[in-house]
């Protein structure tokens, strides 16, 4: 006799197993019956290779029985079985990821994740939900592999023997508790088998009769399936607890012929942005499984779907290398994008919450998709787009939204990128186009940045960024004789600035883009923005700093005091000049020269401190800094 310790966190999942209760312990049976399938899965799959596997005693399928006096349920496969290095691996470890998951969210929950055991399902251990002792009893179909017997009471152990199966494959046995002995009554389990494992592809037998349907729900017309049925095969499939978001079933015939259903989760997979994210599409042939993973079926774009794709015209041992270069597997991808892509630009058009859902989860996904232009589908992704806008009070808008609502004089679809999202809404840059009631998309993925450069219009409606180039005067701004004063008089105050400032910035001119503000830092038209600067240094590239344009208000207070004084000859101006760019600097949220500023900042104080002090002798800047604005 050989006992074994459990790993760590199979004992923490089995302690909760065994101590808490369920409302639904049923899906215990889903567990198991879905390992047995697996493991028929990989034998038929296996048997393809080699010849010298053991065979299946009979027609392979899952048989399940029960003991009314023993108070036992058994659950027979005729797949791989476990040699006894599998099922210490197997069966003492956590093999599957949704279980590490679950118990990854035990640590950081503590018990109140309890209550989703029997929703998420932890695989095997699931058996302790409603069996006080569990004993496998296996042979492997490997010709030199002896037949196992594995038992434990759920605790801190297993024991792990020589067994006497004398065909390939798995008897799961499970002695009931007393409190679940209702599941021993094969109208029950008949019952549970319909609810939970319809979707199998073996025949489930329970007592004398098949339980499960005998058509892969994917073969079926759409019209004879109902949602619950897609729901259990994307639970089964996915082993996400929750309903899908939404789904499309494609039966495609003349042309290459497959089909598939394609499910959307509701929330995206933490892995996704991982580059070896693998993409949950499986691929079958004729029901046989040929890959589990066959991501080259979608665009990396649409990486977050998961689901089966069935063909006739797949070649059993394909391997994932070779996957991207068959033309089948190239005509299904390109259709089967088309038609994911028309089934969410539907759901944006019927069901603007669920819709919602979906951006926030994959948006940012979608976006790659622009750049990527992968299947020619650009057009179908550009009506995917959602942003919120300087006007939308948080909500999202399409483009077409805002093309529709254009105002006169508008002219192009303003956008803005600053990854930061806080405060993009707030941006100076913008006071100009809300003062128009001019609507501004708000970019604030860095991805945006790219989707901008390869979108550049939409219908013939140029996307324009706000941050660079100069905006169309109002309609009646130039008639206005105080604005047309104010700007005369910045004039050489600006051009005087240019020079002062040339180290630090491109160029310094008049804003036609602010109300409140005195100053603000553009973009230059056609250079690297500072937003994609910003980007490209989080990722680690190098990237020079270009220089940007300095736009003074002429219509600030300020400005038209400088501008005066500036006018009349009066030096000692070059401080309050730094000011602005400082104060352009930082609203955006960077200083570059802090001690400067600071320098600059306290003189500013002094000046004002001692003006307020009555009968104070006026102090000049030029008193307390140097012309390039150092303390003095
Ligand atoms: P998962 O099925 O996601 O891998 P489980 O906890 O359900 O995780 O099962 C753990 C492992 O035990 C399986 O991966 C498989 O290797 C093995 N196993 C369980 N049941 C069987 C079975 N009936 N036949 C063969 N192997 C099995
Ligand atoms: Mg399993």
């Amino acid at each position: 006799m050989e006992s074994h310790r459990f790993e760590a966190d199979v004992r923490q999942i089995l302690h909760l197993v065994t101590h808490s209760l369920y409302s639904d312990r049923e899906i215990f049976l889903r567990e198991l019956i879905s390992n047995a399938s697996d493991a028929l899965d990989r034998a038929r799959f296996e048997g393809l290779s080699r010849p010298d596997l053991r065979p299946a005693a009979g027609e392979p399928g899952v048989k399940i029985s029960v003991d009314k006096d023993q108070k036992t349920i058994t659950i027979s496969d005729d797949g791989v079985g476990l040699t006894h290095e599998q099922a210490v691996e197997h069966l003492g470890t956590i093999a599957r990821s949704g279980t590490k998951a679950f118990a990854n969210m035990l640590k950081e929950r503590g018990e109140t994740a309890e209550g989703l055991i029997g929703q998420f399902g932890v695989g095997f251990y699931s058996a302790f939900m409603v069996a006080e002792k569990v004993e496998v009893r296996s042979l492997s179909a490997l010709p030199d592999a002896a037949p196992i017997h594995w038992v434990s009471d759920g605790g801190e152990a297993y024991e792990l023997t020589t067994g006497d199966r004398a065909d390939r494959g798995t008897d799961v046995i499970l002695h009931l508790r007393d409190e679940a002995i209702e599941f021993c009554d094969t109208d029950r389990l008949r019952e549970i088998v319909a609810k939970h494992s319809d979707y199998v592809q073996w025949p489930v037998i329970v007592g004398e009769e098949r339980a499960n349907q005998d058509a892969a729900l994917w073969t079926r017309s759409p019209s004879e399936v109902e949602d619950k049925e897609y729901i259990a095969l994307y639970k089964h499939i996915s082993g996400d607890w929750q309903d899908p978001l939404t789904w499309v079933h494609v039966r495609a015939e003349g042309g290459v012929e497959y089909s598939a259903i394609i499910f959307i989760p509701k929330k995206r997979p933490w892995e996704l942005d991982r580059l070896d994210y693998k993409v949950g599409l499986k691929l079958f042939q004729k029901r046989i499984k040929v890959l589990e993973n066959a991501g080259d079926l979608v665009p990396r774009y649409l990486r977050f779907v998961t689901g089966v794709v069935d063909s006739a015209e797949i070649d059993l041992n394909m391997s994932r290398e070779i996957l991207q270069q068959t033309p089948v597997v190239r005509s299904i991808r390109k259709q089967l994008t088309k038609r994911v892509l028309r089934k969410l630009v539907e759901l944006s058009r019927t069901d603007a919450d669920a819709y919602t859902t979906f951006w926030e989860e994959y948006g940012h996904i979608i976006k790659e998709g622009i750049h990527e232009d992968g299947e020619g589908a650009k057009d179908q992704l550009t009506e995917l787009l959602r942003y919120p806008t300087t006007t939308s009070d948080g909500g999202l808008r399409s483009l077409a939204d805002v093309k529709k609502d254009l105002k006169d004089g508008q002219e192009h679809l303003w956008y803005f990128t600053s990854v930061d999202k806080e405060r993009i809404g707030k941006a100076a840059a913008l006071e100009g186009f809300k003062k128009r009631g001019w609507e501004v998309i708000l970019m604030s993925d860095p991805v945006d940045e790219w989707v901008v450069m390869s979108l550049r219009e939409v219908e013939g409606t140029a996307l324009k960024n706000a941050a660079t180039g100069e905006l169309p005067p109002l309609p009646d701004e130039d008639e206005d004789p105080i604005t047309k004063a104010a700007k005369e008089q910045a004039t050489p105050l600006v051009s005087w600035m240019g020079g002062l400032l040339s180290k630090d910035v491109a160029e310094v001119r008049l804003s036609s883009r602010l109300t409140d503000s005195p100053s603000v830092l553009v973009d230059r038209e056609g250079g690297m923005g500072a937003n994609m600067e910003r980007i490209l240094r989080a990722a680690n590239q190098q990237v020079s700093a270009t220089k940007r344009v300095l736009e003074v208000n002429p219509e600030h207070p300020m400005v038209k005091t400088l501008a005066r004084l500036n006018a009349d000859g009066q030096t000692g101006l070059e401080p309050f000049a730094r000011l602005l760019l400082d104060h352009a600097a930082i609203s955006e949220g960077r200083l570059d020269d802090p001690e400067g500023f600071a320098g600059r900042l306290q003189a500013l104080m002094e000046t004002a401190a001692r003006g307020l002090a009555a009968g104070a002798a006026p102090v000049t800047p030029t008193e307390v800094l140097n012309a390039d604005g150092s303390p003095a």
